[in-house]
């Protein structure tokens, strides 16, 4: 097992604010002027070709809010507001299905959030219906959704394993009660598990958990236990992501102080005490966040290099074309981004208007390409091929990247990467400051430099 000693010093010369590359070029480089017609030609010429599609089905609501949360939710208890949201959802995807010449086969289903399970089991069978009759859903592919132990029950966890989901991805975050309360998410580990084994009864192809660190009052120890306790229950996959304190973005995250965070030595060390754990536990460390037993998918998937990326994490398949519904939502089609509308008032008024509710999009160039395709390399195999590189894009990969080879040579010198004639691997080190490596094949992010847009590399 490795053992990063690093010094203060170094992990605060890392630390620097950084996208996440879940996307390349990142959301803040999307723009505005990119307008209905950009997308019905898109769609129009997408939906000629015989190919699958992915989609993502976002819903805002929330009963309460998490105060480390840094998504685009809408607070509410009211399940009625559901119904009208869903209304407009069936318009959304009903305008945009009417482009396609034949029903389009689902190779990739995701519902997130907000919180899925904020609806009740009447609401989710009709907008899950709703997308099987409008498009080839094929059950047997990944139909997964997010579930917030708080918002379900036994009864709602049976409805959707028969409507089809066959993955439950779980938020727990932490169980130590005073972390809990720190972030206004409390749930108890009883409630969690009573969840877990009724998935494995109900016989869900995979039940994932996902945890945070760097919240407040978290220390190398109590976090410790959490991780023992995810452990204990054997999901087959664990996310532990990075808590990214931005106020400045998210003004509720003002009701978490600032000195009840972990310093970034304790939060560093958070992470490598639980890399640990999992991996003494049987768990494989799967590229930038996550871990997986062997016999999960996503272990495989890393295992073999058929590991991707986009703005929901690490992914199976490519995903090459998908398509968000709802508000704030993100696809992904023809090489173009596309982004809905944040805000809920705006996303139905654009709806009653006729209109498609965008807000904006980003048609990649071939420079954009061959950034996205090394930065996904590297974030999802942690190594660069150059003969695959200039397989697809014709082009000497040492040629075009003239300029990063400084960046690259750096990098060297830090230990997070060996340099090789025909390959770039990454090195234990370099696998834990993965974003900085990448940083230095964003052509955008060499324009603007770090900003406060992002959050801390560690
Ligand atoms: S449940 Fe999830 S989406 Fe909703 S407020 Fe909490 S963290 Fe945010």
């Amino acid at each position: 097992m490795e053992n990063f000693e690093l010094s203060v010093e170094t992990i605060n010369k890392f630390n620097v604010p950084g996208p996440r590359y879940t996307s390349y070029p990142t959301a803040p480089e999307w723009k505005d002027d990119f307008t209905e017609n950009n997308y019905f030609k898109i769609l129009n010429d997408f939906g000629a070709k015989d190919e699958p599609l992915s989609i993502y089905v976002h819903i805002p609501f929330c009963e309460s809010l998490c105060w480390y949360c840094g998504c685009n939710v809408k607070i509410s208890k009211n399940r009625e507001k559901a119904n009208d949201y869903i209304d407009y959802l069936f318009k959304e995807i009903d305008t945009v299905a009417s482009k396609f010449e034949k029903k389009k086969e689902i190779t990739q289903f995701h519902w997130g959030g907000g919180t899925p399970t904020f609806m009740n089991e009447e609401q989710i069978a009709k907008l899950f219906r709703k997308i099987q009759d409008s498009f080839d859903l094929n059950l047997d592919e990944e139909v997964a959704i997010e579930v917030d132990p708080r918002t379900i029950d036994h009864h709602k966890l049976k409805v959707l394993r028969n409507l089809g989901f066959n993955r439950v991805s779980m938020g727990v975050q932490d169980f130590n009660p005073k972390v809990q309360e720190a972030v206004n998410r409390v749930h108890s580990f009883e409630l969690v598990k009573s969840h877990y084994d009724y998935c494995r009864e109900l016989g869900f192809r995979s039940v994932n958990l996902d945890l945070i660190y760097g919240l407040p009052f978290q220390t190398v120890e109590n976090f410790a236990e959490s991780v023992e306790l995810v452990c204990d229950l054997r999901p087959d996959r664990v996310a532990l992501y990075s808590y990214a304190h931005l106020p400045w973005l998210k003004p509720h995250m003002k009701l978490i102080h600032e000195t009840d965070l972990p310093s970034t030595e304790e939060k560093f060390k958070i992470f490598l005490k639980s890399r640990e754990i999992f991996m003494k536990r049987g768990y494989l460390t799967i590229a930038m966040d996550h871990f997986a037993l062997e016999t999960d998918e996503m272990a495989k998937a890393f295992m073999n290099g058929t590991l991707h990326r986009n703005f929901m994490g690490y992914t199976l398949k490519p995903a090459e074309n998908f398509i968000g519904f709802g508000v704030s939502s993100i696809g992904y089609l023809e090489n173009c981004f596309i982004q809905n509308t944040k805000d809920l008032n705006e996303y139905y008024q654009m709806i009653d208007d006729g209109n498609l509710p965008l807000e904006r999009g980003k048609i990649l160039k071939e420079d954009d390409l061959m950034r996205q395709w090394t930065i996904n390399s590297l974030m999802c195999k942690f190594k660069v091929d150059k003969n695959e590189f200039k397989q697809k894009f014709e082009i000497d990969f040492d040629t075009y990247f003239e300029y990063e080879k400084e960046h690259l040579q750096n990098c060297e010198k830090e230990d997070l990467l060996k340099l090789k004639d025909d390959k770039i691997i990454i090195s234990p080190i370099g696998r834990l400051f993965i974003r900085n490596v990448c940083m230095g094949f964003d052509w955008y992010f060499r324009q603007q430099g770090a900003h406060k847009k992002f959050s801390k590399t560690v």
